[in-house]
């Protein structure tokens, strides 16, 4: 029984660290994801950055068109005789200082709002950097994890063998049986005639039975094989795990 006992335990501790170690991967791949989208928004941010400075430039392009009319405009004023003529470039140059000035105010606009994505830029490069970093640490420390767990493994596996092979075959057989019927948990304590594992009362009799311990029992209600678990000779393997 004392055999069994330890078996459950490492069986228990196997399936934990079993389940943890499934966990590992997809923790790594959440940050990961995490991670991309930063990224992503820091890519779009930047797009929109440079589109900004595009649109800038050709405002910038198209003063300076403005400005090559405006001489142009002066020099042929300078050359026309005719009133009539000479209004009209006059005309044309007051349009073209007009389209200027609102060009020129749209330019300051565009430096204001400039800022504003450079900042922007800004930020969300300092959080991915800082979310970069992070994941590099926590996948570290994951995969440290992961590797500790394979270790553990190996030990409670070996441990395991040892005691599969200590322990009465035809036992271990119903062990196994139980096992995979029963979530994995095939023996149970019994503590002041309650199953410990189903939480139902056995019947006083049967509990008196367990407690003079010379046979093998099982719980009425889950079938599982059962102990006596105020047993001092048990009381070392519990807590164990
Ligand atoms: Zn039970």
């Amino acid at each position: 029984m004392k055999l069994l006992i330890g078996l459950q335990a490492y069986d228990v501790l196997i399936k934990e660290k079993l389940a943890l170690k499934e966990k590992g991967p997809a923790a790594v791949r959440k940050r990961e994801e995490g991670l991309a989208e930063a990224e992503a928004l820091l890519q779009e941010e930047m797009d929109k950055l440079e589109t900004h400075d595009t649109l800038s430039r050709e405002t910038e392009r198209e003063i300076q068109d403005l400005d090559e009319r405006l001489k142009k405009a002066d020099v042929k004023l300078s050359g026309i005789a005719s009133n009539k003529e000479y209004k009209a470039a006059l005309k044309e140059i007051e349009g073209i200082k007009r389209e200027k000035e609102a060009l020129e105010i749209s330019v300051i606009e565009l430096m204001e709002k400039k800022d504003v994505l450079v900042s922007t830029c800004d930020d969300n490069q300092k959080k991915t950097d800082e979310m970069k970093k992070q994941f590099n640490q926590d996948r570290k420390q994951i995969l440290n994890d992961m590797k500790k767990l394979d270790r553990d493994l190996k030990k409670l596996e070996k441990e395991r063998v040892r005691c599969c092979k200590a322990t009465d075959q035809s036992l271990l057989k119903k062990y196994d049986m139980l096992k995979g019927h029963k979530g994995g948990i095939a023996i149970t304590p019994v503590i002041k005639g309650v199953c410990q594992t189903c939480r139902m009362a056995i019947p006083p009799q049967k509990f008196n039975e367990l407690i003079r311990g010379d046979k093998l029992m099982n719980c009425p209600n889950c079938a599982r094989i059962m102990y006596w678990g105020e047993d001092e000779r048990y009381q070392e393997n519990q807590g164990k795990s």
